[in-house]
């Protein structure tokens, strides 16, 4: 890397990741020609794929491969139709594990005309990535679900001091840069000693950030307000699983999982792309998949490290594709069906790199 220059991992995933990654790095990849930035891409290989030309869903060598990188595009992945052999993994869990990548940061925005239920949302919520509820994370080995008879399941939820107060910080500096406002999601009512440690951490890190508003919302109450009042929300910072369902829930709200985007951040920055949606086999391989979630997570990805490393015509890459993505979404024709419009994943693809300058469009083509 240098101060105009970013490597970048692109690794497709499955299904409509195979179509909305190439997208994506066709799209980053104008903008930065409009700034100057030099975007050196690696293509690595995961998931099912990966399964047939390499061994495994996560080949020998990825992680020291990503390490290399300065962040990357991982699209989604479809696990659970893998063949049910040894190496045939959900990769993605690995990868927040391995690069301590505990904040997932989920924005909810309104676009006028695309099926949103208000005009005025903007919101993002931060979820802890690496521990809660979620078995095949919240352990080193094994799982954190077990059944000890025929009859009993148990599933194991895990809440860390250290967890809370990093995805804590990284929710509060978030909040800074937005409209200082950070609402603690928990339901410390029942879980008194999870959600009761992770909402303590929260405030202990508080005290460092006098500038933020902090208040708390029980997560089924914030669930209902959600719907009636989004608007009263700025950044929202919760635990993995009720972050899992919130976000998807925020999304119904602005038409859908394709308007979803993620960006996975650690304390470094190192950061990995991520929408929230899944990997969608529906709709695979018919050129209809909306592309802005993962567009929109690309777009963060750059603006991250932009500001992350000091290179900025990362940040004005970012800010191109913004104007580029509003334009496209403002117009019918531009933008895909589950969104009011009338494009194909071409189409809109092709609206977002009109809006960026035909000669960026070009460049991306070539
Ligand atoms: P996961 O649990 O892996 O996140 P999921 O159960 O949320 O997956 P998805 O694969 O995300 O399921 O898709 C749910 C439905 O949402 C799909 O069937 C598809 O119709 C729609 N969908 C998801 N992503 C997109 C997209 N980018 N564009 C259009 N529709 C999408």
């Amino acid at each position: 890397m240098t101060s105009r220059s970013l490597r970048l991992g692109v690794l497709e995933g499955d299904d409509i990741g195979h179509e909305i990654v190439p997208a994506s790095v066709r799209v980053a990849e104008a903008a930065a020609a409009r700034t100057g930035l030099a975007i050196e891409w690696t293509q690595v290989p995961i998931g099912r794929r990966a399964l047939d030309t390499h061994g495994s869903t996560m080949p020998a060598g990825t992680l020291d491969t990503l390490a290399a990188l300065d962040g990357w595009i991982l699209g989604p992945i479809g696990h659970r139709e893998y063949p049910k052999v040894a190496e045939a993994i959900n990769p993605h869990p690995i990868l927040r594990k391995h690069f301590d990548l505990f904040a997932n940061v989920r924005p909810t925005r309104s676009y006028p005309g695309i099926g949103c239920l208000y005009d005025d949302i903007d919101l993002v919520i931060v979820r802890e990535n690496n521990e809660g509820f979620q078995p095949d994370r919240n352990v080193v080995a094994g799982s954190g679900e077990f059944r000890p008879t025929e009859d009993v399941t148990i599933s194991v939820r895990v809440i860390s001091k250290e967890g809370s107060r990093k995805v804590a910080r990284a929710a509060l500096e978030l909040a800074r840069a937005r409209r200082k406002h950070l609402t603690l999601v928990h339901k410390n009512t029942v879980f008194k000693l999870g959600c009761g440690m992770f909402v303590d951490s929260c405030y202990e890190v508080a005290k460092d950030y006098p500038d933020i508003t902090v208040d708390e919302c029980i997560v089924d109450t914030f669930a209902m307000r959600l719907v009636r009042e989004p608007q009263a929300f700025d950044t929202v910072v919760t635990t993995n699983m009720f972050g899992d369902i919130l976000t998807d829930e925020a999304a119904g709200l602005v038409g859908g999982l394709g308007m979803a985007p993620g960006l996975c951040i650690g304390r470094g920055s190192l950061a990995m792309a991520q929408a929230t949606h899944g990997s969608a086999p529906d709709i695979a391989g018919k050129g209809i998949a909306n592309p802005y979630a993962m567009i929109e997570s690309t777009r963060m990805l750059l603006d991250w490290l932009g500001r992350q490393h000091g290179v900025s015509p990362a940040v004005e890459a970012a800010a191109l594709m913004r104007q580029a993505m509003d334009h496209a979404l403002a117009d019918p024709a531009t933008r895909t069906r589950d969104i009011a419009g009338t494009a194909d994943l071409e189409g809109m693809t092709q609206g977002i790199l009109n809006a960026l300058g035909s000669e960026g469009g070009k460049r991306a083509h070539a």
